[in-house]
């Protein structure tokens, strides 16, 4: 089966997601524009694909109108770490609900498909367990990650009345925590946190008692997810969840990490942050059954290549790492 080649817009291309999906955009033959204000996503993420004739990066806020001529477009542009939301919170809610409406906009002016990467946080500090897409969710509108789950609720909003009031091709999904190479080294985000802690044989720092749940999924799961959902019938417009959905108490996580790691840290506790969801989990019957997808990639094999990933980053940072026993 042959694809067709399409001219394509990643926003927030350079970042984690975004940088992985460029690269599978372009492994596919596609037409890539990647654009991205470097706020948390960094050049070395997309240096690899820069002298590829097909690839193009331009440096644009998506709070300012885009015009340009593509065929789809993933619109990736928001921070995703509490900590970098966090740092400037009005602009987090500018980037969402503006950026919307300014890729809303050039994607009814040229017709284009347009995806939306929603998140779990929609759901909030959630009540019912797993998550299906039909959970309206709780969320605290006035909170310190308010910024970011009423940011992107509203870009969801935007997106369905866009599809309602325009016709614009729309499709929504709702991302789970995803992790891999290429993560900020600095987001304090638990996976690179831990791993950089590990690594450097420094102590784990364990929120609360570590008893609160999240599910992790390997980066090029949720990039087949993405695509998938894109390259789907135009009435399958979501809300779909993407993630996997196997449970791990973050207490876990530090134990698994530290044995994959072969560290010395010790674990220490620090306060819960406000607002942070005690379990979370996806229920991804919908991605299953009208997608075809599951992840394919385990906690372990995982949490391996992105040990590998931030060992490496570490060393040609000078902060060569403490390790002790090489990883499995
Ligand atoms: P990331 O921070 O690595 O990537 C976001 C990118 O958007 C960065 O490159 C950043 O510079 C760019 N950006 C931010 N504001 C912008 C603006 N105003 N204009 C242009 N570019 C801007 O984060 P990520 O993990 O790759 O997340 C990508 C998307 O997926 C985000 O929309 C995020 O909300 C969503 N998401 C991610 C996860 C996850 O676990 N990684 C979970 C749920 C949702
Ligand atoms: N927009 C854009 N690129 C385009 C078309 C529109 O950035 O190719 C922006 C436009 O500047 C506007 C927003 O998208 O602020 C919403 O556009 P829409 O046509 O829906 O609304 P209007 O222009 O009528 O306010
Ligand atoms: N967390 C932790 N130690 C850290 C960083 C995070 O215990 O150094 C916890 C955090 O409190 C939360 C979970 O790990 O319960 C996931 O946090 P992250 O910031 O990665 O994502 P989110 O809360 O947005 O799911």
């Amino acid at each position: 089966m042959s694809t067709v080649l399409r001219r394509i817009l990643v926003t927030g291309g350079a970042g984690f997601l975004g940088s992985h999906l460029c690269e599978r955009l372009r492994a596919e033959g596609h037409d890539v524009l990647c654009v991205d204000n470097y706020f948390t996503g960094r050049k070395d993420n997309i240096a690899h694909l820069l002298g590829d004739s097909l690839f193009e990066a331009m440096r644009h806020d998506v709070t300012h109108p885009l015009f340009v001529e593509v065929d789809e477009i993933y619109n990736l542009a928001c921070p995703a770490s509490p900590i970098h939301y966090q740092f400037d919170p009005v602009q987090t809610t500018k980037t969402s609900v503006i950026g919307a409406i300014n890729m809303l906009g050039l994607a009814k002016r040229v017709k284009a498909k347009i995806l939306q990467t929603s998140t779990s946080e929609v759901y909030g500090d959630p009540t019912v367990h797993p998550q299906p897409e039909s959970y309206r969710g709780s969320v605290n509108p006035i909170g310190p990650r308010a910024c970011y789950d009423e940011g992107k609720r509203c870009a969801e909003t935007l997106f369905f009345d866009y599809h309602r009031q325009h016709n614009v091709r729309i499709k929504v999904v709702r991302i789970f925590n995803t992790y891999g190479p290429r993560m900020h080294p600095n987001d304090g985000r638990v996976v690179s946190n831990f791993i950089v802690q590990a690594l450097k044989n420094e102590p784990i720092t364990l929120y609360g008692d570590g008893s609160q749940t999240r599910a992790f999924c390997y980066v090029d799961d949720m990039i087949e997810g993405f695509v998938r959902m894109m390259d789907a019938p135009d009435e399958l417009i979501g809300p779909v969840n993407l993630g996997n959905p196997v449970e791990t108490t973050v207490a876990e996580l530090a134990r698994l990490i530290i044995e994959l790691t072969g560290a010395r840290s010790r674990i220490v506790h620090r306060p819960l942050p406000v607002d942070d969801p005690i379990q979370r989990c996806p229920d991804i019957s919908a991605a299953r059954r009208l997608l075809k997808w599951q992840p394919q990639t385990a906690l372990r094999p995982g949490l391996d290549r992105t040990i590998a990933y931030f060992e490496k980053l570490l060393t040609e940072r000078g902060e060569t790492p403490k390790r002790t026993v090489a990883a499995a």
